[in-house]
């Protein structure tokens, strides 16, 4: 029986967003820190690539069942990219690394683009044992049409520019409770927990 599962992340806000839906599966979820587990490489292309590596990775390293996300933001224009180096993206135009600085990169390199189309991805991956042949794969999308500026004051990343036609507004304008239901995260999470009450327990 799963009892307790390893997170390989070290972000508090995804740690309390999974642990509140695996906590009816009656399962605990801990932080790979937690249990001196150091973070993995991710030298892959592809989100889900990266999340076996890093499930894999804390897998091995804990003995215990492990879960693990990698996400981002892929631009239709672009062929999906940035995808993998989303976080990083500002720093390929000569920008520092930083949120404000991806927007204001991202704005300018679709300055002349008028296909806007794009996605916040989230794939979640969990793995029993680090030779799993048979890995969960969730993920979640959260579609909308990058706006021509900035507009709101909630969230972080690309939300301000994240305009979401269903609701006419960009995440940074919409409340966080209705963010985080409708989030490219708040998916991939969910249909992680319904995989693991399936497949697992
Ligand atoms: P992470 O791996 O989830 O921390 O995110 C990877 C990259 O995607 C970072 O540059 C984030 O700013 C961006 N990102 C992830 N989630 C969101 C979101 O909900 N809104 C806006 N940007 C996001």
């Amino acid at each position: 029986m799963i009892r307790r599962i390893v997170l390989a992340s070290n972000n508090k806000g995804k740690l309390a967003e999974l642990q509140a839906m695996l906590a009816p599966l009656g399962i605990e979820l801990v932080c790979q820190a937690d249990l001196g587990i150091s973070e993995a490489e991710e030298p892959h292309r592809t989100f889900v690539e990266n999340a076996i590596a890093k499930a894999r990775h804390a897998a091995r390293a804990s003995g215990l069942p492990a879960l693990a996300d990698d996400a981002g933001l892929c631009v239709d224009a672009f062929g999906g990219l940035p995808g993998v180096d989303t976080a990083f993206y500002a720093t390929q135009f000569g920008y520092p690394k930083g949120d404000d600085h991806n927007v204001t990169a991202l704005l300018h390199n679709m300055r002349d683009v008028t296909n806007r189309r794009a996605a916040l991805v989230s794939t979640i991956v969990a793995m029993r044992t680090p030779d799993d042949p048979e890995p969960l794969i969730a993920t979640g999308r959260a579609e909308g049409e990058i706006a021509r500026e900035r507009r709101g004051t909630h969230g972080f990343g690309f939300d301000p520019v994240m305009y979401i036609p269903a609701f006419g507004m960009t995440f940074a304008e919409l409340p966080p409770e209705v963010k985080n239901a409708n989030s490219h995260r708040g998916k991939a999470a969910q249909q992680v927990a319904q995989l693991i009450r399936e497949r697992w327990l």
